[in-house]
């Protein structure tokens, strides 16, 4: 028995046959080439290729494990139109006269050294992306077929690192669980692993050439822990410890379709959190009541201009059918702080948490608003959309965004366009806002309390701030106090408050938020129905 510890991505435990990854790159050789034009003319061919392939894969992927998932190969093809990265490749072939092949190795290499050398997690993890790409690149040139790894009964998959298009290709039934030796948390393996909710352990201390395939493997994500060829005591444990994962996760499922009221009666809405229409898969999937926070962002971020009204109008009217009469709550634009695009000319700023971001934005710069608005107002016009403002601090602010809506009323209403005026609330995540809530609650249909905002700007905290993370504490009394004080406020005017910040997902905290008098609760998909069980047995 052997004992192999690594990062878990993924809790849960599993215990299989190890199927060990080998690549299939061919040392790639340098050759001089008499013509290095006609070179160039092979790498561009290739680029097409190689293009279109990932245009398959994007398309399998998204079907298999949802659009955010499949972004990566968007990622990947982004990286085959980057300039520098091809200027690099073709220089080399024209000024030492390389072959292509040779050319895209050798600077995908460099590249992902580049990669491996940022400060940031998510940059470091993209070194695996651009080798991922330049080896198929490299394959294209050769002439080589891709070829998928075949899996022949479910099996713990063991490999140095897997790229995207690796993982892809597999057979999704067939996977126990991941363990790489390489990898980091924010790589594609360990969002896959927690998509399809399986374990998963990146960084892995072992050594893949002293395993074989067929070797028992146990893979522990509660412990972040491989143990190979386990003894029999083991294995006996770990069959006991899956019947009892197993057994929790098809009691959760019985709670499908059932209410989530408490035994006295009282009815909680347990809804969803998601970023894209894409992840309404998801909500469906663990049966959320509804969508209370849909970021809006997202659909502005990773592309270089924003988006138009028919484009909104589109993804919002989609999320509304597919959720087929539920409540669907859009939150308007929260551009700024973490999430920034370049097209909106936003300057740096020394302080961005505490900066010119969200609702500031909007009524600033009204045309995006408007925008977004009109698209909001029109989707509402097909079904159950609700809007949400993010970052408001006073009265005031409600009385322009009001304003602003009114304009656009008065827009489509001349331009005989069909609209509904939904039902409009606003986020509690300022101190300011939770503590003139009195005042807040006539002028506003709903409360959502944005817990890590509201407990970054109380606790003075940059919730961005890893070396912070002891001192951030989501559970301090003056966050609580402020949730009550938000609650009562809101129900004394009639309003309805939920909370829609990661503490909403808090499973120690259920029982106090429903007796705080909390009406909502909207979390990660893979949540609501754990929030549900602890709701039922109130
Ligand atoms: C919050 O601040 O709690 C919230 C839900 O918004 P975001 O995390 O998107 O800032
Ligand atoms: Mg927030």
């Amino acid at each position: 028995m052997q004992y192999f510890k690594g990062k878990s991505v993924y809790k849960g435990v599993t215990m299989g046959p190890v199927l060990v990854y080998k690549k299939h790159g061919e040392q790639v050789k340098r050759k001089s080439v008499e013509d290095p034009e006609a070179e160039i003319v092979r790498l561009r061919k290739a680029l097409d290729t190689s293009k279109l392939q990932l245009q398959a894969l994007y398309e399998k992927a998204v079907t298999e494990v949802g659009e955010a998932s499949a972004a990566i190969f968007d990622v990947h093809k982004m990286m085959l139109e980057d300039e520098d990265y091809l200027e690099a490749a073709i220089n080399m072939i024209r000024t030492e006269s390389v072959n292509a092949e040779y050319a895209v190795t050798m600077t995908g290499n460099n590249f992902s050294q580049m990669f491996s050398a940022m400060a940031d997690d998510y940059m470091k993890a993209r070194a695996a992306d651009v080798l991922d790409v330049s080896l198929r690149l490299a394959r294209n040139l050769c002439g080589d077929k891709e070829q998928g790894m075949q899996i022949q009964q479910p099996s713990v998959i063991v490999a140095d690192d897997l790229s995207p298009s690796e993982t892809v290709q597999m057979d999704k039934e067939k996977i126990l669980a991941f363990v790489t030796v390489h990898g980091s948390t924010n790589s594609h393996t360990a969002i896959l692993a927690r998509m399809m909710n399986i374990p998963a352990l990146v960084g892995t201390d072992l050594d893949i050439s002293a395993l074989s395939d067929g070797m028992i493997a146990v893979v522990d994500g509660f412990e972040g822990a491989m143990i190979l060829e386990p003894d029999d005591a083991t294995c006996e444990n770990v069959r006991r410890r899956i019947r009892e994962e197993e057994e929790k996760v098809a009691l959760l499922q019985e709670l499908k379709g059932k209410d989530t009221v408490t035994a006295d009666g009282r009815k909680i809405n347990v809804y969803a959190n998601i970023g894209n229409v894409g992840d309404i898969g998801y909500v469906l999937e663990n049966d959320a009541e509804g969508i209370g926070l849909f970021r809006s962002e997202f659909l502005y971020l990773g592309r270089e201009d924003a988006p138009s009204e028919e484009e909104q109008f589109e993804a919002y009217k989609q999320a509304a059918r597919m959720m087929a009469g539920k409540k669907v709550i859009i939150r308007t634009l929260d551009i700024g702080a973490d999430k920034q695009v370049d097209y909106l000319g936003l300057s740096q700023e020394e302080n961005p948490a505490l900066g010119f971001r969200a609702i500031r934005i909007c009524l600033k710069q009204p045309d995006i608003f408007k925008t977004q608005l009109r698209a909001l107002l029109r989707a509402a016009f097909y079904g159950n959309i609700s809007i949400m403002y993010p970052m408001v601090i006073s009265t005031g602010e409600v009385q322009r965004i009001r304003a602003v809506v009114e304009d656009v009323v008065q827009e489509l209403e001349e331009q005989g366009i069909q609209y509904r005026v939904p039902e409009q609330g606003i986020m509690i995540e300022t101190p300011a806002a939770a503590l003139i809530s009195d005042r807040l609650a006539p002028m506003v249909d709903f409360f959502s309390i944005g817990t890590n905002d509201l407990t970054q700007y109380t606790l003075a905290i940059d919730r961005q701030n890893a070396k912070l993370d002891d001192f951030y504490n989501p559970h301090h009394e003056a966050i609580m106090r402020m949730i009550q004080m938000v609650v009562e406020n809101g129900h004394k005017h009639g309003k309805w408050v939920g909370i829609c910040g990661e503490l909403g997902a808090d499973t120690e905290l259920t029982q106090q938020f429903v007796r705080m008098g909390v009406d909502e609760l909207s979390v990660a998909p893979s949540m609501v129905l754990k929030i549900r069980k602890i709701i039922r047995e109130m």
